[in-house]
């Protein structure tokens, strides 16, 4: 393999981790938003829980209502029969009493099963209130990943950023008149995935990137250590 080619392999590599590096770290705002909607349905569902036990409450509040107006009318038909003298009338007033006493009756059955129901929504409540409560602690925990993921990438990226004038040097003192950097440089900017090689070995007579078969000509100008680029894919080609 030809020198140049070596240090442009050496170059793509750390660009190539570089650029994974940097694939990664614009990854990570789209998985804080991940990590933060994992507790969006337990907080929706813990809202639906609270609306039905508030519901449930104030119906069986309504039945207190209900049954001491119908005590109200009792007492009012108690007092009224005492000063009965009539006996059908008298008889009337006890028929009205019995009838406040059934209906009463009902509405207390009643109220009892919507306070049952009361105590099992409530338990539904502090249900959904511990599934919240993990969720957040699973969502701080993978923030904290990210956090920490986020370090490391920097971290990594400075390191090799760090690296990376002393790949370049061979360009400049060793092929000063030679376009092996320059031309790299335009393929890396060019529209290709950055995580992906543009300098590729040729393999079976043909391009190692998109495996389009090359000519005898370009592949004898590739051994011979020509700088060539595929024809179909312009990837930098070079021989093993
Ligand atoms: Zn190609």
């Amino acid at each position: 393999m030809h020198d140049w080619v070596e240090s442009l392999l050496a170059l793509q590599e750390l660009d190539i981790r570089l650029a994974k590096m940097d694939e990664q770290l614009r990854s990570i705002p789209d998985k804080r938003k991940e990590a933060e909607k994992q507790y969006a349905a337990e907080t929706e569902a813990l809202n639906l829980a609270k609306a039905a036990f508030k519901e449930a409450e104030l119906a069986a509040r309504k039945y207190d209502g209900e049954i001491n107006a119908l005590l109200e009318k009792k007492r009012a038909f108690q007092s009224k029969s005492a000063m009965i003298k009539n006996n059908d009338e008298y008889r009337a007033a006890l028929l009205q009493i019995e009838m406040c006493d059934h209906a009463v009756g009902t509405l207390e059955e009643k109220q009892l099963e919507a306070m049952m129901a009361l105590d099992g929504l409530k338990e539904t409540v502090a249900l959904r209130e511990k599934d919240l409560a993990s969720g957040k602690k699973r969502a701080e925990g993978m923030l904290e990943d990210l956090k920490t993921l986020t370090a490391n990438c920097q971290a990594q990226i400075d390191e090799l950023q760090a690296k990376r004038p002393e790949l370049l040097k061979p360009f400049a003192e060793r092929y000063p008149d030679e376009p092996y950097l320059e031309r790299y440089t335009r393929l890396r900017a060019g529209r290709g995935n950055p995580t992906t090689p543009c300098v590729v070995p040729v393999l079976d007579e043909s391009c190692g990137r998109c495996r389009m078969k090359i000519t005898a000509q370009l592949k004898n100008d590739t051994v011979n250590g020509k700088l060539t680029f595929c024809p179909s894919c312009s990837a930098m080609l070079f021989w093993e």
